[in-house]
């Protein structure tokens, strides 16, 4: 793929916070971002990294209406020595064009956007913060542009990658999160679009993460949405449960998002030798577990927060504490060996880190 590289006059460049601690998550955003269209015939065009700034896009832009809308969410870091890495990026991109697929929308060659990625972060490489456990967090989304008011796939689309630099989850310390059983809404149905990253399926969680919040709570967790019985995600997280010495999270039959984390945690537990399952776990199996103390931890993961501890889940007015409130023996060492991979302190095993410069 031929990109071509506008770089931003000096003049136009905003500076980048000196300090990683005030960093926080998707407030602040590079010097420059990546653009490529898409249209019926030619196909995938116009590969550039230019300035950041504002898109122009038409009112009737099907996207705005229809909402043909994908994303991915990946960090760039500075790895061992000098290096930039990205982690599992080909599993994002084959991700995309999943997501792509379901929606209707062209798909780009993964590679394509390795190089694409790539050819962002040398040109934003000042922007990576340099702390441990703080990074370049990067955002790939592609679009329906075509001005029409039909209801059909679009024949226009924008690709475009913006990026910023996000600080520590934990530069605070691990705060194991409140979460409540939503009991009335559903994130996704089997069939329709939740193991797509699709803008709609965060549109449709706001209300019950809203009323949740207004609660005390940080998050809800999510459950089937046939018979409200089995246990789906968390907030915006993958799920998984220590009990005894089993490790759960429940399978990928079309409602959950199939998360780069998740896979990695899998990877890592089985390569140690641990007890996996993915199978269907029941939140009446979660509640008696934590009544009769076999419940030892209980964690999410994704990208931003890598793994993120529940301290507390409650359930039809029930409060369970999950061991103790704090962070447990397992999320702590899976933590440690995800993050330890990422920043070069612990032997890749898997080529999971992609080297970018
Ligand atoms: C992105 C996402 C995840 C986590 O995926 P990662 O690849 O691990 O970041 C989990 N659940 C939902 C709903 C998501 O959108």
């Amino acid at each position: 793929m031929d990109i071509s590289v506008h770089l931003a006059a000096e003049s136009q460049r905003k500076r980048r916070p000196a300090d990683d601690s005030s960093l926080g998550f998707g407030k602040i955003f590079s010097d420059h971002m990546f653009l490529m269209e898409y249209s019926n015939g030619p196909g995938w065009h116009n590969a550039r990294v230019v300035p950041y700034g504002p898109l122009s896009l038409d009112p009737a832009a099907m996207v705005l209406h229809y909402g043909q809308e994908i994303f991915e969410g990946l960090k760039a870091y500075r790895g061992a020595g000098e290096s930039i890495c990205l982690f599992r990026p080909r599993m994002n991109f084959e991700r995309l064009n999943r997501s792509a697929a379901r929606l209707c929308m062209p798909e780009i060659p993964p590679d394509d956007q390795i190089e694409a990625v790539s050819a962002l972060v040398r040109a934003d490489r000042d922007w990576i913060p340099s702390s441990r456990g703080t990074s370049l967090y990067i955002r790939p989304v592609v679009m329906a542009t075509e001005p029409a008011l039909g209801v059909r796939p679009a024949a226009e689309y924008l690709y475009f990658i913006i990026a910023g630099p996000v600080g520590n989850y934990y530069s605070r310390g691990f705060d194991p999160v409140r979460i409540l059983v939503e009991q009335r809404f559903v994130r996704a149905a089997r069939g329709g679009v939740g193991e797509a990253k699709t803008g709609g399926n965060y549109a449709a969680s706001l209300l019950a993460a809203k009323k949740a919040k207004e609660k005390g709570y940080d998050q809800v967790l999510w459950l089937d949405a046939g018979r409200l019985e089995y246990v789906e995600e968390v907030g915006t997280m993958n799920i998984f449960f220590v009990m005894d010495d089993e490790l759960v999270t429940p399978p990928l039959t079309g409602s959950i998002l199939p998360g780069v984390t998740r896979d990695s945690v899998l990877r890592l537990a089985r390569e140690w030798g641990w007890k996996v399952s993915e199978r269907p776990i029941g939140i009446e199996e979660v509640r008696k577990a934590a009544a009769d103390g076999s419940m030892r931890e209980v964690f999410g993961t994704g990208t931003a927060a890598v793994i993120s501890p529940v301290g507390s889940l409650s359930y039809k007015g029930e409060e369970i504490t999950i061991g103790g409130g704090r962070m447990g023996e397992v999320a702590g060492k899976l933590y440690a060996e995800i993050t330890g991979i990422q920043y070069g302190e612990v032997p890749d095993r898997y080529g999971w880190v992609h080297k970018v410069a």
